[in-house]
């Protein structure tokens, strides 16, 4: 056993730990888990746990289906929701091995990211990442189903007393302080009954664990107060959907910021510009990924503060790509705005690297940032300045992903096949359907 191995033995016996969650997600971003008597802690680090992965989605094929579970003992936490008489638990979030090559499982999304930062490292570049994860609370109705009601109507940073869902807020704050987050900022965002909490930056990797942990964390404790946290983009039409901003930069070896250059009108680095010049090249089909539901698409429209095109900013908040202003240059990173929480982070967070990376290879280099507000520009304007527009729909989106050819090998044989195939289907269920908006329209009127 490896020490940090050794460390999590010694927890389970210190905490008493009766059972672990082996965590790992699929391709569409579901966190999934095998539960193991906590005595089975070493065994899994030896030998790991095998589990059936025909049942996951997108995983594997019938015939191939024994998967083995490697536990990352670095994500080892007790789960503070379930931290009572009848027991502790824990998790720990795991690998996945093909059993049949004893090599790491090209299908799991957290093999995709991997490969991604091993690009990175072998560029040179660490690469760092911070997510601002939106979502909105709602109630539930008397059999415990959610409803779209929110329990507050407090607006964007409004305090108590309006703010009635604010020891819920605690709460949740609280639980992910007790699983090891540092958490930056929580505020109440612009819509009613929405919410955001910002956590500190970490490596690609950690920080995709972090999302899938918080998603879990958030969910499990306004459970308890028998409310219903939503990460789905756009739960309610004319109000503001939840994004998951997501800043990134790189880090050189020595660990300097590799995006920081004081001589620059931006402060940003020849390498940071073609970072950029990057993301904006693989907007349309990093956004299949990012923004990777039908309701995603009901998000990405003018006049709710996401993003509708495809131009950077080191100003107003319109543009797809925002330059913050960074008070030290350790700070110094840029902001992709379009993806959704509902995304799978390992792989949204792979398509992004590598869209990066391309852009440095490559020595793209990026046009002037856009200081106007788009939403007023209309499409004359937006064609003199060069500005494109991200996909539309699902299918739009999941076109300009089979177009890419960086981005659709970023999520490697075994993923890019298996994601197109789900989200074409569900794109195609969504256009049978016929919407409470057609019947409204037009069951009367012909
Ligand atoms: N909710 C907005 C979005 O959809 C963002 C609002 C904000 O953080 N300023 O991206
Ligand atoms: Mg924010
Ligand atoms: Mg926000
Ligand atoms: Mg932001």
């Amino acid at each position: 056993l490896t020490s940090a191995e050794q460390d999590v033995l010694d927890e389970i016996e210190s905490e008493d730990v009766d059972f672990l969650r082996l965590q790992f997600t699929d391709i569409l971003g579901v966190v999934k888990n095998v539960a193991v008597p906590a005595r089975q802690a070493e065994k899994a680090f030896t030998e790991g746990i095998y589990f059936d992965g025909s049942s996951i989605e997108g995983f594997v094929r019938i015939q191939e289906s024994d998967m083995r579970l490697v536990p990352d003992p670095d994500t080892f936490a007790i789960l503070p929701w379930r931290q009572d008489e009848d027991g502790v638990s824990a998790r720990m979030i795991c690998d996945v091995y093909d059993t049949s090559t004893g090599e790491p499982f090209e299908g799991d999304p957290r093999r995709v990211l991997k490969n991604a930062i091993e690009r990175a490292e072998s560029m040179g570049f660490e690469a760092n990442f911070a997510p601002e994860p939106e979502f909105f609370l709602f109630t539930e109705d008397e059999d415990g189903r959610a409803t779209t009601e929110t329990a507050d109507h407090g607006g964007y940073f409004d305090l108590a007393p309006k703010d009635l869902a604010s020891d819920v807020r605690r709460d949740i704050i609280y639980g992910l302080e007790a699983m090891g987050f540092e958490i930056e900022a929580s505020h109440h965002e612009v819509a009613r009954g929405q919410y955001e909490i910002n956590f500190e930056y970490d490596d690609a990797l950690s920080t995709a664990d972090n999302v899938a942990t918080f998603r879990t964390v958030v969910r499990a404790i306004a459970a308890q107060h028998d409310l219903h946290a939503t990460f789905m983009p756009k739960p309610i039409p004319r109000i503001n959907g939840s994004g998951m901003h997501t800043h990134m930069s790189l880090m050189t070896e020595d660990g300097e910021n590799a995006f920081y250059d004081e001589d620059d009108e931006f402060s940003l680095s020849e390498t940071a510009h073609s970072y950029l010049a990057g993301i904006l090249e693989h907007a349309p089909a990093i956004t299949a990924v990012a923004n990777p539901t039908v309701n995603s698409y009901k998000r990405l429209v003018p006049g709710y503060e996401a993003p509708v095109y495809v131009a950077w900013s080191d100003r107003n908040r319109s543009a797809l790509v925002r330059k913050p202003a960074a008070r030290v240059p350790a700070a110094s990173r840029i902001e992709l705005r379009s993806p959704d929480p509902s995304c799978n982070p390992y792989l949204a967070f792979a398509t992004m690297l590598h869209a990066g990376l391309d852009g440095i290879e490559k020595g793209l280099e990026c046009a002037d940032p856009i200081r106007e507000n788009i939403y007023e520009f209309d499409e004359a304007k937006r064609d003199e300045y060069g500005i494109d527009t991200l996909p539309t729909n699902l299918g739009e989106a999941v076109d300009a992903l089979e177009e890419d050819e960086v981005i659709y090998e970023a999520l490697g044989e075994h993923v890019a096949p298996k994601f197109v195939e789900a989200k074409t289907q569900e794109f195609g269920e969504y256009l049978v359907e016929v919407s409470e908006w057609e019947l409204d329209q037009y069951l009367e009127t012909f």
